[in-house]
């Protein structure tokens, strides 16, 4: 740091990434000004784990990185610099502890369950170490002058550095619309394309409406793309959670999926012959194999037994789940262990194996909790979360191409992300 002149740093975007940021950059010696466009700053925070604020996981590092599909390698060093330890060290200085949840996939919570508390402390934070807060106003353009130029409608202000942590375009009621990568893209820095993620998706399927609420555990969904001529090839699986709902499906593994929908609305034809469909293993830990020897055996055990009685029971599905079932292999919905043919027992073992779902759509940036896509890794120094090609110039959270499933995976990123940008930003 020049040691005669205190640097100036603008940090624009007043999320989790930016108020980390703009405190740490306050605390290492700058002057820092933080522009955010809404009146308050953290809203999307405030929405957070239903209000609740999962705020990082008990993951170890490098499980904790297998939680982010792509750009691990990136995250690494600002995970060195501050990670889950640093983030509760740095909360309990102001009061605030952790809870972990060891039965809830290693979710941390603050004790209070208060989003809001968390978002008190960071405010604290940059009020602690004098960030000059410019609230409802919004940075228009950042320009490369002498030094770096601010522009927003109230005036122009010089600065030594700019920390660019606008979010990304999910939840745009929040006040993240997107404007970040125009600004990098003003600066020539490229933007990987971006799509909702972390978001329920819409399927063609109307028997979901039924099992509206029910959410089925220890299954494995796979999502398939076309890859023409009527075939589909395998994406990914999730081994998570999944919820019905009267549109279709969300729940961990429906969200954590939406990420690699990359197709518009538009991807189905008029007869649905979509780009996405889903199936899900009711039994993975039987064979197509095992769950016919199993039927065969409870069939000629109990004949009299309606089907859809003997697969709620044997498979632990709920009632509901097995109607439909039965339903999508026969017209006869109270047929019995008895009349059941082998081409309705063909049928049933395929569907406890795969069950079939169309996707039409995702629900979009309206309720996606994130954005995949953004400022491209390629074009940071992941040790200091610069532009290669700006000097100055630094990005911090969602609006950078990384996304994380749920769990509290993308409150850490932008941590990390925020406080490794922040000490770069005044240190360098
Ligand atoms: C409903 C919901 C629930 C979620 N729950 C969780 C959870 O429990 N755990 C978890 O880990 N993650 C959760 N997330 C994701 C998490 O909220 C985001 O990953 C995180 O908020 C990203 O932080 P950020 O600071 O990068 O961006 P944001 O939080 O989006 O903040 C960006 C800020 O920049 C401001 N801004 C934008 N453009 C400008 C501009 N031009 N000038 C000035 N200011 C600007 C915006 O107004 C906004 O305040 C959830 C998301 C949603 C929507």
């Amino acid at each position: 740091m020049n040691k005669e002149k205190k640097p100036v740093i603008a940090v624009i975007g007043g999320g989790p990434a930016g108020l980390m940021a703009a405190g740490v950059a306050g605390e290492s010696g700058a002057s820092v000004l933080l522009f955010e466009t809404n009146a308050k700053c953290g809203r999307k925070l405030l929405l957070t784990g239903s209000g609740k604020c999962n705020i990082t996981n008990t993951a170890p590092m490098k499980e904790f990185l297998e939680h982010f599909p792509e750009n691990r390698k990136f995250l690494y060093p600002s995970f060195k610099h501050f990670f889950t330890e640093d983030l509760e060290r740095f909360f309990n200085q102001y009061g605030l502890f952790f809870q972990r949840e060891d039965n809830n996939n290693g979710k941390i919570f603050p004790q209070d369950h208060r989003a809001a508390t968390v978002l008190e402390v960071l405010l604290t934070y940059c009020q602690d170490n004098q960030v000059d807060f410019h609230l409802s106003e919004p940075v228009r353009q950042i320009k490369k002058g002498e030094a770096w130029e601010i522009v927003t409608d109230k005036g122009v202000y010089p600065v030594t550095s700019a920390i660019i942590a606008t979010g990304g375009l999910s939840y745009p009621g929040t006040g993240s619309a997107g404007s970040g990568y125009l600004m990098a893209e003003s600066l020539g820095i490229s933007i990987e394309p971006t799509r909702p993620a972390l978001v329920p998706l819409v399927c063609a399927d109307k028997w979901c409406r039924e099992l509206t609420g029910i959410s089925l555990e220890g299954v494995k969904t796979s999502l398939w793309e076309s890859a023409g001529g009527g075939s589909f090839r395998k994406i990914i699986s999730m081994s998570e959670d999944i919820l019905f709902t009267h549109f279709g499906v969300s729940g961990p593994a429906a969200l954590s999926i939406s990420r690699w929908i990359k197709s518009s609305p538009k991807s189905c034809d008029k007869d649905l012959q979509c780009d996405y469909r889903l199936t899900i293993d009711l039994c993975p830990e039987r064979s197509a194999e095992d769950v016919e020897k199993l039927l065969l055996e409870v069939f000629s055990q109990s004949p009299n037994k309606l089907l859809r009685s003997v697969i709620s029971r044997n498979f632990g599905l709920p009632n509901a789940v097995s109607s439909v079932l039965v339903r999508l292999c026969t017209p006869i919905e109270d047929i019995y262990c008895r009349d059941t043919t082998r081409e309705i027992r063909r049928k049933m073992i395929s569907m406890l194996k795969s069950l079939p779902l169309t996707v039409l759509e995702t629900k979009g940036y309206n309720e996606a909790m994130v954005t995949a896509g953004g400022v491209s890794t390629r074009e940071l120094d992941p040790r200091t979360m610069g532009s290669r090609r700006n000097p100055g110039i630094y990005f911090a959270g969602e609006v950078i191409d990384i996304d994380g499933f749920t769990g509290g995976f993308n409150l850490q990123a932008a941590f990390s992300t925020g406080y490794l940008a922040g000490r770069s930003a005044a240190v360098l």
